[in-house]
């Protein structure tokens, strides 16, 4: 179906309109179908957005990291990504229809990106992954226009180096860029440097781009649907045991919040 451009940015506003709040981050209720919608009208429009896959990790994160915090308020669209957050939206009270995880919505853009003309760029993620990543979805979505790729492995701190990357993506006039070099610093890296990308959607996508080489195995569905990809992870990467710790931290704050919400 073909929208005008009033029909598109109703249908934006009205995806906008359906938000929760949890522990002062505003996360979107939206289900796949609406996010993609809503990044859709994003692109028919000017400027920056951008897009957020919010996870319990980041969110217990920003409880004490103001600029995260502000940062997640501010982005145009924050999507649930991870069981964690949709649990806790649940036993807040405030269910949300489903997870939208940053690995889905790059298979979902990516599916969608030929019909639509849209130009998708990669930076992000070891030297060579990126590559592989995009010769997957050439594979996979024939068509898909994919302007630059990019590892994500450069010294942020170094202006020159930073600066050759921003002129290799505005070069490549792409609508979409993915960034996957790790929360939060790939959200750092679009608030930064976003304005200069010359993109309409900026989506800091983690560790996807391994997954979407091969490198790394998605958890199996099953785990996925149980709500435990998180164990999954852990498994096949235990150094990330650390970081892991704040989920259960999360499930703390979240039950400490409810017991407030009652007195
Ligand atoms: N990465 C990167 N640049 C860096 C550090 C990490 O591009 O300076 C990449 C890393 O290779 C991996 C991704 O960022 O592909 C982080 O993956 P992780 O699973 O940790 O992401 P998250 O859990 O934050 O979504």
């Amino acid at each position: 179906m073909l929208y005008n451009m009033e029909e598109k940015r109703q249908i934006v506003e009205k995806t906008m309109q359906k938000k929760i709040s949890m522990l002062g981050a505003d996360i979107h209720n939206v289900t796949m179908q609406e996010a993609l919608s809503a990044i859709d009208g994003f692109i028919k429009e000017d400027g920056l957005h951008q897009v957020i896959t919010l996870n319990a990790e980041i969110l217990y994160q920003a409880q004490t990291n103001e600029r995260l915090l502000a940062l997640i308020n501010k982005a145009d669209l924050v999507t649930p990504d991870g069981s964690g957050i949709v649990w806790g939206a649940d036993y807040l009270g405030m269910p949300l229809k489903e997870r939208v995880s940053g690995i889905d919505l790059l298979w979902e853009i990516c599916r969608l990106a030929p019909e639509k003309g849209w130009r998708i760029y990669l930076l992000g993620a070891a030297p060579g992954i990126a590559d592989k990543a995009a010769e997957n979805l050439k594979n996979k979505y024939p068509g898909i226009s994919i302007v630059g790729v990019r590892n994500g492995y450069f010294n942020i701190n170094n202006e020159e180096e930073v600066r050759d990357i921003l002129k290799d993506v505005q070069l490549a006039a792409a609508d979409v860029i993915f960034i996957a070099m790790g929360a939060p610093r790939q959200e750092y890296f679009i608030e930064d440097y976003g304005a200069d990308f010359g993109v309409k959607v900026a989506i800091g996508v983690g560790g996807s781009f391994d997954v979407v080489a091969g490198a790394v195995k998605r958890a199996p569905v099953f785990m996925q649907k149980m709500g435990i990809e998180w164990l999954w992870r852990l498994l096949c990467q235990p150094s990330r045991w650390k970081r892991m710790m704040n989920l259960p931290r999360f499930v703390r704050l979240v039950k400490k919040t409810k017991k407030k919400q009652r007195l």
